[in-house]
């Protein structure tokens, strides 16, 4: 009998998580104040507010105009203004673009639904879609085309990690997670790389917990050049399953190493500057500046964070020594990102290599479990 209740509970939350959508803003580092909207596939009923207003069909385009605090819609030569909100609702797995006016022709095609708002003082669209369809949009988003299966279902599991747990990032907005760099790059379906869809569907509801079921920050960066750091390093507090360690997979990948050279009046002005700046620098002269140890760098009278090196800087990472020539400064570095997490690059290899996306992400996060979401509601409750 608790056999057939503990089955039947596992069907109901495994539908629930079926008919999960998530809310997507789109564009969000644009501001425009119209939108065209054209269904590329299936049937949409337009809603303003709650009212049913018409709907469109593929092929055909409509006018979302927002305008003091409204938004509007244009379609078949009639305006209908005043809404709140409108509504694309898809009949049956619908797929519309969506063209910002006075913008490059956007190419992107976005699954699901569209929601419109006004927004201080412009259009702000969301996409409401289905998690595992946003799961595969962001893989080629994040990680562009042409590496192998197992490495894009390293990055749904984090991507849909991610998602699931920074739901309340943009509390104050009308939707979850925007598309930009902020959260998740998302641009819509994948265009370039099928792998993408099949690495979601082959990790549908997968996600990665720590010791203590709760989902993990699964940080990754591009290439730790041949050490992942601690999270305290990079952000001042620690994570159990954030531990630096070594890793020589990405050794021989293109962002291994980096150099950057620097005039040496440049150089000159920016340590006057820190010099200056009281609290970094005591106030005398001397040194050059070339020490340095894991978190700064230091002469015998200033020491600066490697972190605001590298922002101030624009370095490509933390990890980098300092060479000193007549005319200028030259910066040899390891890796590129915080370091933090998963080193995409060295994953890269891991599954060329033949490494499974489970070897992977054990491989790169400490002590973590990968689970199927729904179980997640039997562990908490
Ligand atoms: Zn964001
Ligand atoms: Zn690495």
């Amino acid at each position: 009998m608790m056999k057939w209740f503990f089955l039947c509970v596992l069907m109901v939350c495994r539908l629930a998580s079926w008919a999960d959508p998530i809310l997507i803003g789109m564009h969000c580092q644009s501001n425009y104040l119209r939108c065209g909207i054209s269904p590329v596939e299936g049937n949409y009923q337009v809603l303003g507010d709650d009212k049913v207003l018409f709907t469109v069909s593929t092929g055909q385009t409509a006018d979302i105009t927002a305008i003091s605090g409204k938004v509007n819609i244009f379609y078949a030569g009639k305006n209908h203004s005043g809404f709140r909100k409108i509504t694309w609702k898809t009949e049956n797995h619908g797929e519309f673009k969506a063209q910002p006016a006075a913008q490059k022709p956007s190419n992107r095609i976005y699954q699901g639904d569209l929601l419109a708002f006004s927004i201080n003082g412009h259009l702000q669209l969301v996409n409401r879609i289905d998690i595992e369809d946003y799961v595969a949009g962001v893989i080629e988003a994040e990680s562009g085309a042409g590496s192998e299966l197992e490495y894009y279902k390293v990055q749904a599991v984090i991507s849909r990690t991610y998602a699931l747990n920074n739901r309340t990032r943009h509390l104050d907005s009308n939707y979850e997670i925007c598309d930009g760099t902020h959260c998740q790059v998302y641009h819509g379906k994948p265009r370039k790389e099928p792998l993408a869809e099949e690495a979601a569907k082959a990790t549908e509801d997968i996600v990665i917990v720590d010791h203590e079921i709760n989902l993990i920050t699964a940080a990754f960066h591009s290439n730790c050049g041949g050490h992942t750091v601690n999270a305290e390093v990079a952000w001042s507090k620690p994570v159990p399953y954030l531990i630096g360690r070594c890793d020589t997979f990405c050794v021989s990948m293109p962002h291994s190493h980096w150099e950057k050279r620097l005039p040496a009046e440049k150089w000159n002005s920016y340590i006057k500057q820190k010099r200056g700046s009281g609290d970094l620098a005591s106030l005398s002269d001397g040194g050059i500046l070339g020490e340095c140890n894991p978190m700064y760098c230091h002469d015998s009278t200033l020491q600066i964070p490697r972190r605001a090196m590298r922002t101030d800087l624009k370095l490509r990472s933390t990890q980098f020594d300092i060479e000193h020539t007549s005319g200028e400064v030259i910066f040899k570095g390891r890796g590129f990102g915080h370091g933090v997490g998963l080193c995409q690059e060295g994953a890269m290899r891991m599954s060329k290599l033949g490494y499974s996306y489970k070897d992977i992400i054990h491989f790169y996060y400490t002590d973590v479990h990968l689970i199927q979401r729904r179980m997640l509601l039997f562990f908490k409750d």
